[in-house]
């Protein structure tokens, strides 16, 4: 582990793989580079998670991760190709993976598509990108990924670990998932609406992240463009606000959380 890594900005899960960046991925990378922005590339698929592993090798300060979405799931039967790809050492996690009630249904093979990757995770001692999306009004999809983990904790312990991304569950869900070892990550949303205020206020410093979800939920002041890692400067931004603290203890805690994470 290289604990004395260093940056000033580090993008907990965005998407630079994406054809949504095929004109002008360089520059962003380079941009990212210049102004010390550091981002985790999640795959969402097979080719998605291959692309994202391409770019981790190419530079310093992109790492990857290979995970099925869990509203891909119907290409399960690749799981072992999964596994294969996330041996690689610029892979600092598994997923995105987890339940989508929302824009999915809940059905066994996305409960058993989601169970096949956590078991990756800890057979590979990496961690966990969870992308769990509950049905409107409900927190039905982070019970069922509290269950699993739970059985998981049970037999695998500290080796179980990761973050819960773009999380818009309440302070109970988020003090479980820190019990059972994982961060919450928070994205650009959180400019734009106070819904999540409270929750970021009451999280813990040491179990927060930062993350911008690119190419989507681009935050304010940039509503309206095409979302990229390099915003991930106003998340923090915002943390920092509601916090009550400097951007520059912000950076520090939020930093240390991801390095530790991740592993990186
Ligand atoms: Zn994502």
């Amino acid at each position: 582990m290289l604990l004395f890594l260093s940056m000033k900005y580090i993008d907990a899960h965005c998407h630079l793989q994406f054809d949504a960046y095929d004109e002008d991925r360089d520059e962003i990378i380079e941009q990212m580079k210049r102004e010390d922005i550091h981002g985790i590339v999640v795959g969402v698929d097979l080719e998605s998670s291959k692309k994202a592993i391409e770019l981790a090798k190419k530079h310093e300060h992109l790492y990857a991760t290979v995970g099925m979405h869990p509203c891909y799931t119907d290409k399960g039967k690749f799981i072992d190709e999964y596994k294969a790809l996330a041996e690689d050492t610029n892979v600092v996690a598994i997923g995105e993976c987890g339940l989508d009630y929302f824009r999915s249904e809940k059905t066994p093979i996305q409960t058993e598509v989601f169970r096949q990757q956590v078991q990756i995770a800890v057979d590979l001692d990496k961690a966990l990108m969870i992308h769990s999306r509950p049905s409107e009004d409900t927190v039905d999809a982070y019970k069922d990924v509290i269950e699993i983990l739970s059985e998981y904790k049970e037999k695998y312990g500290d080796t179980l670990r990761g973050n819960i991304h773009f999380f818009v569950g309440g302070d109970e869900e988020r003090n479980t998932f820190n019990k059972l070892g994982f961060t919450v990550s928070v994205t650009g949303v959180i400019t734009f609406t106070d819904d999540y205020n409270n929750m970021v206020v009451g999280a813990k410093h040491d179990m927060l992240l930062g993350e911008t979800d690119s190419p989507y939920v681009t935050p304010v002041p940039h509503r309206g463009e095409r979302n990229s890692a390099l915003n991930v400067v106003h998340v923090y931004k915002k943390i920092a606000t509601l916090w009550g603290v400097t951007e520059e203890q912000a950076r520090e805690s939020l930093n240390t959380n991801t390095k530790r994470i991740f592993n990186l």
